[in-house]
């Protein structure tokens, strides 16, 4: 199967892909991990990346293209992929298309995971940390007993520039314009299969099987 996961930031997508692609024994790409491996190691194409990456851009088409392209063409890559946090530009899905193509193999579905706006910026700027012990709270998942104070030593909790609602409201509002522009290119294939993103993580992942199973039975079935 060769498969993709959209979602917005804090839809779960990095960590539903990779336990999806280890149950349905996919090879979970990232060009967002790809990148920052390149960049750690150094490399012309991380040096390259790194500098629309910190900008917080995208890296450009022909760069990731290659990148993309020469991954999915590994022999590890033949028994199926789930592709995060690629295509992002309707380019770059035109490209897919056309390698996969050459190689008899197509994308079977999209996967869209869809949470609620108000869940998203809960989600996103929730995260509060200690500037005195360094101690990490989030509003959602594991609070302060007393609001805006750390448990361990009372300090006054702090919360990171990138965690803030504008810049979450900007970064969200960027993502869902390429988001949407390939949730139709896919629609328009009659592979967009979108699934409820709310609840616990375990919940989604369940939603997420079921309808890989589904897309399965009917492929089998054609
Ligand atoms: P991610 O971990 O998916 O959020 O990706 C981190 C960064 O890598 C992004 O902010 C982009 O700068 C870059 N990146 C990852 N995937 C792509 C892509 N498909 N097209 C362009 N840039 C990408």
């Amino acid at each position: 199967m060769q498969l993709i996961l959209l979602g917005l930031p804090g839809a779960g997508k990095g960590t539903q892909a990779q336990l999806l692609a280890q149950r349905q024994g996919l090879l979970h790409i990232s060009t967002g991990d790809m990148f920052r491996q390149a960049a750690a190691e150094g490399t012309d194409l991380g040096k390259r990346a790194q500098e629309y990456m910190s900008r917080g851009e995208l890296v450009p088409d022909e760069v990731t293209i290659g990148m993309l392209l020469d991954r999915i063409q590994r022999p590890d890559a033949a028994a199926g992929i789930m592709l995060d946090g690629f295509p992002r530009t309707i380019p770059q899905a035109e490209a897919l298309d056309a390698a996969l193509a050459n190689q008899n193999r197509a994308i079977d579905a999209v996967l869209y995971i869809k949470v609620p706006e108000d869940l998203l910026m809960a989600r996103l700027t929730g995260r509060w940390s200690c500037p005195n012990c360094g101690a990490i709270y989030h509003e959602l998942t594991s609070p302060p007993a007393a609001k805006g104070k750390c448990d361990r030593c009372g300090a006054d909790l702090t919360q990171r520039a990138d965690d803030r609602p504008d810049t979450v409201r900007a970064r969200l509002d960027t993502n869902r314009t390429w988001t949407e522009a390939l949730a139709d290119y896919y629609e328009k294939q009659g592979k967009l299969h979108a699934v409820d993103g709310a609840g616990e993580p375990d919940q989604v992942t369940a939603r997420l099987t079921a309808e890989i199973d589904a897309v399965s039975a009917a492929g089998e079935k054609a």
